[in-house]
């Protein structure tokens, strides 16, 4: 079965034989080593000064985050990922704002800034880089951007987990962005990334909250090359083998690449394209026959594909781009889908998924 979703993504090989080695203590020196390669490639990836590693999924981050950082938080709920900084912030009792849009629908910077300006105890922003209950790209860049000009002590929280390892990000007006380890870095879940500006830790250090998410003693322990707690080791070394054989420069491209073929071969299908700003991550398409479609390729095909959440739970399915994908599986994929449409008298099968993915594909890689 090739599992497409978008996340979990699928573990290589290379990364599953590191994490098979045989367990370390996470308190002895040989675990620190491999948390230090990780903590500075990591920063590195980030472009910021600080990065934790808290065992959780990623919505633990996100937890952790509303937390330490928010009195009174605007949450961007455009869509299920949006809508669950709201729900921690009520679960805490912590007064929040939400700017709902429908879940194809970007807010512009200016629908944000509208906002700021008419309420000045807005502390904070938690925002979704891509919101991935749609495949949606928000302009997090210009929004952060515009934020800080506003209000310079404003802290922005972006959950990047299907953004950090898709594409290169502008962290310069981001004081929190937020990472998982089953996404784009193809590790099991279990683990999360914050990425954290010089603000974000001054904040830290003077806000002791919370016990589990308690960031002020993780840092005080991280930066030691150790956690408060017990470290997900496993998860830990699979990252730095990542660390070890990623080219970051060339995933960006491929991804890119490959993110662009896929939704031009699957447009040449008649296939819609749901969100009108749609991220690199994933390809989402709106179908009505989304689950008989969905179902064939299982069943037939060998190919899972995510369908939608709540109101869009039957009228969608995702596609997977992040991680290191190889070529021959995503033509598999649009080919699939191309037979499927034709098994379902949708559309006649001409084999034009996989030339269009070709032409797409090889002309964005061999660009300049
Ligand atoms: C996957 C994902 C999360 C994290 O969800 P968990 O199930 O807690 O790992 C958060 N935000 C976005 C945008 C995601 O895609």
């Amino acid at each position: 079965m090739l599992l497409f979703t978008p996340g979990p993504t699928p573990t290589p090989e290379i990364l599953r034989q590191a994490m098979a080695t045989p367990t370390l203590h996470h308190r002895t020196k040989e675990f620190e080593s491999y948390f230090a390669f990780c903590r500075e490639n990591l920063t590195k990836m980030l472009q910021m000064p600080e990065v934790l590693m808290l065992a959780c999924s990623g919505s633990g981050a996100m937890e952790a985050s509303v937390l330490t950082f928010c009195k009174k938080p605007l949450c961007i709920n455009s869509g299920k990922f949006g809508e669950r900084f709201g729900k921690i912030a009520k679960a805490h009792n912590i007064d929040f704002v939400e700017l709902k849009n429908s879940w194809d629908t970007a807010p512009s910077a200016n629908d944000i800034e509208d906002i700021l300006k008419q309420d000045d105890k807005i502390d904070s922003i938690c925002i979704q880089v891509c919101e991935s209950a749609g495949g949606l790209r928000h302009n997090v860049e210009k929004i952060a951007k515009m934020a800080k000009e506003i209000n310079k002590d404003i802290i922005v929280i972006a959950d990047a987990i299907t953004a950090i390892g898709v594409e290169p990000l502008d962290t310069s007006n981001i004081d929190v962005l937020i990472g998982g380890s089953q996404k784009a870095f193809m590790l099991p879940p279990g683990m999360a990334i914050l990425g954290l500006s010089k603000r974000a830790v001054e904040i830290i250090e003077n806000r002791d909250v919370g016990f589990y998410f308690n960031l002020k003693s993780e840092l005080k322990n991280q930066r030691k090359n150790t956690t408060a707690y017990t470290s997900p080791t496993t998860i830990i070394i699979g990252l730095a083998k990542y660390f070890e054989i990623a080219n970051l420069n060339m995933i960006y491209k491929e991804t890119k690449a490959r993110s662009i073929a896929t939704k031009e071969a699957l447009g040449s299908l008649g296939l819609k394209i749901y969100p009108k700003n749609p991220a690199i991550a994933m390809t989402t398409i709106f179908n009505e026959n989304s689950p008989d479609i969905r179902k064939l390729l299982k069943e037939k095909y060998s190919l899972n594909l995510a369908g939608g959440q709540d109101s869009l739970k039957d009228s969608i399915f995702r596609i997977n781009n992040m991680g290191i994908i190889p070529i021959y599986e995503v033509l598999w994929v649009v080919n699939a889908l191309e037979l499927a449409l034709d098994e379902l008298n949708i559309r006649k099968f001409e084999g034009i998924a996989n030339k269009v993915f070709l032409d797409k594909y090889y002309g964005e890689i061999n660009r300049d």
